[in-house]
C-alpha cells in the first residue's frame, strides 16, 4: 500500500492512514510505502535553490524551525499518547539536525550538485515514514520503518532519477519478507541508495515507482496506490465534472493515459508490476471502501469504445505541406533530422496518405524555433 503526500498532509490524515493500514493488516500481509508530507519535497528543493542564489541571515534556521513545527504538530495528532512520541520525536530531530548541516554546506559552497540535491530532498521521506510507523504502533500494530536503501532498494548513480539495480528485487525480498507475518514495514518511497551507500532518488513523484518495485519484489497479490480520487477517471474531473471512475483497465492502456498527462499514477510505476503480472489498484484514501481502478494484464473490451480522454496542454502543431512532397523519398527524414539537430523533441507525427503533408506536435515553447528550423531546412524548395 502506497500513500502519497496528499494522503498524509497533517497529523489527522496520518492517523487516518494508520487506521486504514491497521484494518487491512488484520487479514493481509501489508507493506507500506510512504511519501513525504504534502509539499515537503517541494520546499526542500526550494530552500536548496534559494541558498544557492542569495540567502539572508537566518534563512536556514527559519526553514528548519518551520519543518520541525509542522512535523511535530503532525506527531502530536498522529500519536495521541505522549510517552509513545518520544522515540519518533528524537528521530525527527536527528534528521532535521543533519538537514541543517547539509543546508549550511550548500550555503557556504553556493552550489548544489544533483547528488547533494537528492540528499536534501530525501529528508521528507526519511522523517515521514517513522511517524506513520509510530502512529501504527500507537494503534497496537507492530511496525518498523526503513529508508529505501535499508529496505534493499539499490540504484545506479543517476542522481535525480535513478534506476533500481536488478539485484534490488532479491535484496528487498530478503530484507522485508521476514517481517511480513509479524509486522507492518513502512518503507520511505522515492529514496534509495547506490552501491556505495550514497542516497539517490527515483525522480519526482517516485514513490509510486518504489511501491511497484517493492510489491514486485515481494510477489504481492496486488499493489495499491492510494491517492485522493477514486481511481483513474474517464476525464479530468476538474475540467469535466461528469467524469467516472474506470473500474478495470489494462497495463498498456493505463501507461498510455499516464504518458498523456493522467497524473494519478507515475508512468514508471506500472512497468515492474506489469513484468510480473501483478495487478495495480488505484484507490482513494478518503473513500477506501470504493474498489478504485484495477490495472491488469490483457485488454478488456468495453461497450463504450472510448474508455478515457486525456490531454496534454501547451503544445504547438506544425504542418509541412506541398505537392512536391508526393512520392519524394527523404522528406520526412529531412524534417525530423533538422528538428533533432536543434534538440527539438517531436511528441506526435502524422502523414496523410497522399504524402502531401506531414504534421507534428512539439511542446509550445519549441513552436517558433521549430518553424524557423524548418524554413531553413527547406529554403530551396520554398523559393
Ligand atoms: N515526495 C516525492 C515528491 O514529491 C516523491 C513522491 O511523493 O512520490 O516528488
Ligand atoms: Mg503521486
Amino acid at each position: 500500500m502506497k500513500f502519497g503526500g496528499t494522503s498524509i498532509g497533517d497529523g489527522e490524515k496520518i492517523r487516518n492512514v494508520a487506521k486504514i493500514v491497521k484494518e487491512y493488516s488484520e487479514e493481509n500481509e501489508v507493506v507500506v510505502v510512504l511519501s513525504a508530507l504534502r509539499g515537503v519535497t517541494d520546499s526542500l528543493e526550494g530552500i536548496a535553490k534559494t541558498l544557492i542564489k542569495d540567502s539572508k541571515e537566518g534563512t536556514i534556521e527559519k526553514f528548519i524551525q518551520e519543518m520541525g513545527g509542522r512535523h511535530l504538530s503532525a506527531i502530536e495528532v498522529a500519536i495521541p499518547k505522549e510517552e509513545q512520541r518520544i522515540e519518533v520525536i528524537e528521530t525527527v530531530d536527528e534528521g532535521l539536525r543533519e538537514l541543517q548541516e547539509v543546508l549550511l554546506g550548500i550555503y557556504f559552497l553556493g552550489e548544489a550538485t544533483p547528488r547533494s540535491l537528492d540528499y536534501i530532498m530525501s529528508f521528507g521521506e526519511r522523517i515521514s515514514a517513522p511517524i506513520l510507523s509510530a502512529s501504527l504502533r500507537s494503534l497496537g500494530v507492530e511496525s518498523k520503518s526503513f529508508m529505501g536503501g535499508e529496505a534493499g532498494l539499490i540504484t545506479d548513480s543517476t542522481f535525480g532519477g535513478a534506476s533500481p539495480l536488478p539485484e534490488s528485487y532479491e535484496m528487498i525480498r530478503d530484507k522485508l519478507e521476514p517481517f511480513l507475518k509479524k509486522e507492518v514495514s513502512v518503507v520511505s518511497g522515492f529514496i534509495a541508495e547506490n552501491s556505495d551507500g550514497v542516497i539517490t532518488t527515483l525522480g519526482r513523484d517516485g514513490s509510486d515507482y518504489t511501491a511497484s518495485i517493492v510489491g514486485t519484489a515481494l510477489d504481492a497479490d496486488e499493489i495499491w496506490i492510494f491517492t485522493d480520487v477514486d481511481g483513474i477517471m474517464t476525464y479530468n474531473p476538474k475540467i469535466i465534472p461528469e467524469a467516472r471512475t474506470i473500474p478495470i483497465i489494462s497495463y498498456l492502456e493505463a501507461m498510455e493515459l499516464t504518458y498523456f498527462g493522467t497524473s494519478v499514477i507515475h508512468p514508471k510505476a506500472i512497468e515492474p508490476a506489469m513484468n510480473r503480472g501483478i495487478p495495480v489498484r488505484v484507490k482513494n484514501t478518503f473513500n477506501p471502501s470504493n474498489s478504485g481502478t484495477r490495472i491488469v494484464k490483457g485488454y478488456k473490451k468495453d461497450k463504450r469504445v472510448v474508455k478515457a480522454v486525456t490531454a496534454i496542454e501547451d503544445v504547438a502543431s506544425l504542418m509541412v505541406a506541398g505537392a512536391g512532397m508526393m512520392g519524394t523519398p527523404g522528406v520526412a527524414a529531412r524534417v525530423f533530422s533538422a528538428l533533432a539537430k536543434r534538440k527539438i523533441n517531436v511528441m506526435m507525427i502524422s502523414q496523410g496518405s497522399s504524402e502531401a503533408n506531414i504534421s507534428m506536435v512539439v511542446e509550445a515553447k519549441y513552436g517558433e524555433d521549430a518553424v524557423r528550423v524548418l524554413h531553413e531546412a527547406f529554403e530551396l524548395e520554398r523559393l
